[in-house]
């Protein structure tokens, strides 16, 4: 194993020290293949991710993206190191615990929108809770699709919406249970330009007004105009954390519905 360096830490910078740290991972080495086929895929990375930050995870490929995505939720397993979600440590959990953490504290979207096509989008919106056995809270619900500006279009299946709607409801279904974080894999790589924009953008104003936090992993340049943080992966190191200044202003202010909410 390598001796840490000053890269090991740079992911802690970016943290608000005045808001709770929703996503801490510490020293978080994944290793795969054995030998000379040996693979350090993260080496050593360190991240702290606050209440209501956006973050994009940016890097070339193969530099580790997926492997920190996956190992912060849950889904792939780091040979050392560790990581909080909520403060709690998931490897001190057992695989009920940690699929409950997944359903309850986790919300995901994807490139591909993983729609059902027989239910409408509401429905589809819903399923997670229905599966869970859990009421959506309607307070919640209501922010969530205004944020989106999906209201219109709840009705429809998902062969009737365009892609950007679709995404939209994929993201709605990942919040509805009001999840502390969503990890997002390349949400815009299906999306022309245009839409891939306007998904950023509310994806941004989402976090702002409902304090929603999102680690997001994406090639899309224009990320760095939509998130307020930056985390650069190089060779399974993070070599870059930088804070996103937008211009005041360029967020709509919250809507009324979403005032308290959270
Ligand atoms: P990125 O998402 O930035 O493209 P990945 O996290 O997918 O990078 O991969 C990081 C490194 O780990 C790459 O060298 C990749 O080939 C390797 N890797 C990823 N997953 C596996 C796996 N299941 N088995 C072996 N090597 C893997």
């Amino acid at each position: 194993m390598s001796v840490p360096t000053e890269s090991t830490y740079l992911g802690l910078s970016g943290a608000d020290p005045a808001a709770p740290r929703v996503v801490e991972a510490r020293m978080l080495t994944k290793i795969y293949g054995t030998g000379g086929a040996q693979v350090t895929a993260l080496d050593q990375v360190s991240l702290a991710v606050s209440r209501g930050q956006f973050v994009a995870v940016m890097g070339p490929s193969g530099s580790g993206k997926s492997t920190l995505l996956h190992c912060l939720a849950g889904l792939d397993t780091p040979n050392s190191g560790s990581v909080f979600i909520a403060g709690k440590d998931l490897a001190r959990m057992n695989d009920r615990q940690l699929t409950a953490v997944r359903r309850d504290q986790l919300g995901f979207v994807f490139q591909a929108f993983n729609l059902l096509p027989q239910l409408t989008a509401e429905e589809n919106i819903l399923l997670p809770l229905r599966l869970a056995h859990r009421k959506p809270e309607r307070d919640w619900y209501n922010a969530v699709i205004d944020s989106l500006g999906i209201g219109d279009r709840l009705e429809h299946r998902p062969s009737e919406l365009s892609g950007g709607q679709q995404q939209r409801v994929a993201v709605a279904r990942a919040l509805v249970g009001r999840p502390e974080v969503i990890f997002a894999d390349e949400p815009t790589g299906a999306l022309d330009s245009a839409s891939a924009a306007s998904l950023l953008e509310t994806l941004a104003r989402m976090c702002e007004a409902l304090g929603q936090t999102v680690v997001m992993v994406t090639h899309d340049q224009n990320a760095a105009g939509a998130t307020n943080r930056i985390v650069r992966l190089r060779d399974g190191r993070i070599v870059g954390d930088d804070a996103v200044a937008r211009p005041a202003g360029q967020h709509a202010a919250p809507a009324a519905a979403m005032q308290g909410v959270r």
